[in-house]
């Protein structure tokens, strides 16, 4: 998966304004600062290691990330060891991404150190501030990571990141080892932070739920490629392809027997190692013709600022995709 959904190889350039961040190109897109931009998908399909790219924690086959009209990729290391408190991440385990044996003080407070931000006693009460800025004691600066529940280690995660006073910030997947009732808490804490710090942020996940109240943006994933890019109302209100389609039906409804998944995209996610040839969706989409499997769709601008990447988008514009998915 990571050697493929890694290759950034011919692409396009699609917005205007000045991005904060700009991927080019196999996969392509531009972050603006201040915003939250989200990107979704099944999982494989490359969104995590997309997240990672746009930080330079794993390097492309191809293509480039422009960061402040700076090229990541031109960088040498030490350059980008001064980036690297600008750039942070939250992952999605926050037990895993703790160290066990440090304190949580410590944890929080390496940021601090390692980019000389103060000195002992001023990282002591930078620690505590932190901590009180996403809502835990600053006592709890002396406990280690078992010592707290999942969301509060998500808490600490995000502390972490904040310690560097970060300008981006990617989640990779910041509330999906959570429940849903902390999910919520989680969420609403990113996005006060967000407007409290003007981070911008970028959320990975597989949940359209989860995104749709936070995103300003959204780009949906398949196989490695973006085949839909549009402002989250947008895209909520008239999903233009057949994949983002099926996976707004598949977002859980309540019910009187709670939160379930009303339908399920039909069919596994083929190999990403041996995508099929054309439009990589075409073997699960209720719409392909001959055309989807010979020839790979270009992405089209369907609207300002918005993208789609499907051959026949415009005449499935209001057919909905019942087909896709299994009865309930
Ligand atoms: Fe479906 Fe064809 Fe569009 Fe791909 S290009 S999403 S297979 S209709
Ligand atoms: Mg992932």
């Amino acid at each position: 998966a990571k050697a493929l959904v890694k290759r950034f190889g011919g692409g396009h350039s699609l917005l205007g304004g000045s991005p904060l961040v700009h991927a080019v190109d196999g996969v392509s897109l531009a972050i603006r600062p201040g915003e939250t931009f989200a990107v979704v998908g099944e999982s494989g399909c490359g969104k995590s290691t997309l997240g990672r790219l746009l930080l330079r924690l794993i390097e492309p086959t191809a293509g480039d990330v422009v960061y402040r009209g700076r090229s990541l990729m031109a960088l040498s290391a030490t350059e980008m060891r001064g980036l690297r408190r600008e750039l942070q991440i939250i992952f999605q385990d926050p037990y895993a991404s703790l160290n066990p044996r440090m304190t949580v003080g410590d944890i929080i407070g390496e940021p601090i150190w390692l980019h000389r931000l103060a000195g002992r006693a001023e990282r002591r009460e930078r620690v505590a501030e932190l901590l009180r800025i996403v809502g835990l004691l600053p006592d709890h600066a002396g406990r280690y990571p078992h010592e707290f529940s999942g969301g509060q280690r998500q808490r600490i995660g995000i502390a972490r990141a904040l310690a560097g006073k970060p300008v981006l910030i990617v989640g990779d997947e910041p509330v999906s080892a959570l429940d849903v009732s902390i999910q919520a808490q989680v969420i609403n804490l990113l996005e006060e932070l967000k407007e409290r710090f003007g981070l911008t942020l970028v959320i990975v996940a597989h949940d359209l739920a989860v995104i749709r109240h936070m995103s300003d943006r959204v780009a949906v994933m398949y196989l490695g490629e973006i085949v839909e890019q549009a402002p989250v109302d947008a895209l909520f209100d008239a999903p233009l392809h057949p994949y983002t389609q099926a996976l707004m039906k598949a977002i859980p409804v309540p019910s009187p027997a709670g939160r379930q998944a009303k339908t399920l995209l039909q069919g596994d996610v083929p190999s990403p190692t041996a995508p099929p040839p054309g439009c990589r969706f075409h073997t699960r989409c209720p719409h392909a013709r001959p055309l989807c499997s010979e020839a790979r769709p270009p992405v089209e601008e369907a609207a300002p600022g918005r993208t789609v990447a499907c051959h026949f988008w415009r005449e499935i514009q209001d057919a909905g995709s019942g087909a896709l998915v299994a009865p309930p």
